[in-house]
């Protein structure tokens, strides 16, 4: 209890603007989503308080995009070394605000690190074009600059990485930001503020706001003519809402939104590997991803073998507080959480879905929601067709691959999709027919920091990480030169 409380007090609570921590008129409370106690209260900026975050990165602006590339490339270099040598406390104000095990915060804390020593790759390797036009009287030159001062919006579930994926890129290609981070989960990125401004960061060049009342303090910042990138991960609903928000003075943006990712065991799969993918793709994070696997969809022959690995490995799993060693299933982030997967189950069950395991939630303090595994959903039942956001695996048999892809393509989303088989041929046919950003073939986590994440359909706009992710933040321009 001596060392949390240590963590928590080693965060600074203010916003940070323009490389000074400021106090607010108003704040709010960040509550142990495992006991539902505060763990400290941090700066609640209403419009005016914001607003100076977007004063700070536009003043800063100029003089960073004239720094030069190595220098931001250092910067980040030593953001990432800090990130990882502080990983044990990083970790733990992780796990005590959002409520994954401290074993996948420890992970996540690597996984946002290993955004910056991309991005500090990437930063000296923005190149351009030289060619000579068609008819051979001009010359056309082509160089990429920042877009100029962004909006970085980022979700509660991984608070650490989702916000080095944004602030990595621009970093590196010589925005500025402003980052807001979800009212659940602000300490981990005014922690990494806090690393930021150690690493060398110069002041304006990220600023941080935390508030409770987006809906209203955003807007003015993102109607500003000054503000030139939104770039969001969240609900497709609040991305919608954003993108209007954006069209109104023609703003760049990224949009990492929902997922309900389909998870296919052909039966030539070799079972065990789908089943250890099956417990990555839908347990991380205690099932709480826009890349969980929502629909688990087994070919007939197997689905028995598969069903009963599966539960047998998912009743296995402790649940309890992430700070708990050997725990793996966490708290649910709130208690709306619980009410939708509650909820959820009961309308799969009503549509005659089986409960093999779980659907029942414990007598406990916190956020709790055991390890369930249904079977038989149906395609019609609430689950197949929204995010779970919990730790439900959903089964349901299929008997042909035409059948399966059809099944899997019929929702408006398409982030990712995981495919298990053994036959090569297949592997590659069913992963071009499936109509999503990534697929993994036999492999249960797509996220890695060098490829390309994202997602079509209401899925989203753009890539973030991999070669892409930087143009993310960079303007192409031509300049045609009469010879
Ligand atoms: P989730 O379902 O993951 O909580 P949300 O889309 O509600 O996703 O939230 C993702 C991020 O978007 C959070 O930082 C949240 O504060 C922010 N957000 C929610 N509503 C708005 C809004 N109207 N304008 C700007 N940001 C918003």
């Amino acid at each position: 209890a001596q060392e949390e409380r240590e963590a928590i007090a080693s965060v600074p609570t203010g916003l940070f603007v323009g490389g000074q921590w400021r106090e607010t008129e108003r704040t709010f409370a960040v509550t142990d989503p495992s006991t539902g106690e505060t763990l400290c209260e941090v700066a609640d900026a209403n419009p005016d308080e914001a607003m100076a975050a977007l004063d700070a990165a536009a003043k800063a602006q100029a003089g960073w995009a004239a720094t030069p590339a190595r220098e931001r490339s250092e910067i980040l270099s030593r953001a990432y070394q800090l990130l990882i040598d502080e990983k044990e406390r990083l970790a733990l104000i992780m796990t005590l605000e959002m409520g994954k095990p401290l074993a996948e915060a420890r992970g996540e804390i690597g996984y946002a690190a290993e955004f910056f020593r991309w991005f500090a790759e990437e930063a000296v390797r923005i190149d351009g074009g030289f060619m000579p036009s068609p008819a051979g009287n001009a010359r056309f030159l082509v160089t990429r600059q920042p877009v100029g001062p962004s909006i970085l919006i980022t979700p509660w579930n991984f608070p650490m990485a989702m916000g080095t994926r944004k602030i990595g890129p621009a970093i590196a290609a010589g925005c500025t930001s402003i980052i807001k981070p979800a009212e659940f989960t602000p300490l981990s990125m005014l922690a990494l503020a806090e690393i930021l401004q150690r690493a060398g960061l110069p002041d304006g060049v990220v600023n941080v706001v935390t508030t409770t009342n987006p809906s209203k303090v955003m807007p003015p910042l993102i109607y500003d003519p000054r503000s030139r990138k939104l770039s969001f991960t969240g609900s497709t609903e609040v991305g919608k809402i954003l993108l209007e928000q954006c069209s109104k003075t023609v703003m760049r943006t990224s949009m990492e939104l929902g997922g309900n990712a389909p998870f296919i065991v052909f039966e030539d799969a070799n079972i065990d590997e789908a089943v250890n993918g099956a417990m990555a793709a839908k347990m991380r994070n205690i099932g709480q991803a826009c890349t969980a696997a929502n629909r688990i969809y087994v070919q007939r022959a197997v689905a028995d073998e598969f069903v009963s690995k599966l539960s047998e490995r998912m009743g296995a799993l402790e649940m309890g507080r992430g700070t708990e060693d050997g725990v793996v299933v966490g708290p649910l982030i709130e208690q709306a959480a619980i009410d939708k997967v509650t909820q959820l189950v009961a309308d799969a069950t009503e549509r005659g879905a089986n409960v093999v395991l779980g659907g029942e939630r414990p007598e406990r303090p916190g956020y709790f929601y055991p390890a369930t595994l249904l079977t038989g959903v149906p395609d019609d039942a609430e689950m197949a067709n929204t995010e779970i956001f919990g730790p439900v695996a959903a089964v349901s048999v299929f008997e042909t691959e035409e059948e399966v892809i059809s099944r899997a393509n019929n929702t408006p989303f398409g982030l990712v999709a995981y495919v298990y088989t053994e036959n090569l041929r297949r592997g590659l046919r069913v992963c071009e027919a499936l109509e999503s950003g990534m697929v993994g073939l036999n492999q249960g986590v797509v996220s890695n920091p060098a490829a390309p994440f994202g997602g079509v359909k209401e899925s989203g706009l753009g890539r973030e990480g991999g070669f892409t992710g930087i143009d993310e933040f960079l303007e192409v321009k031509y300049v045609g030169v009469q010879m």
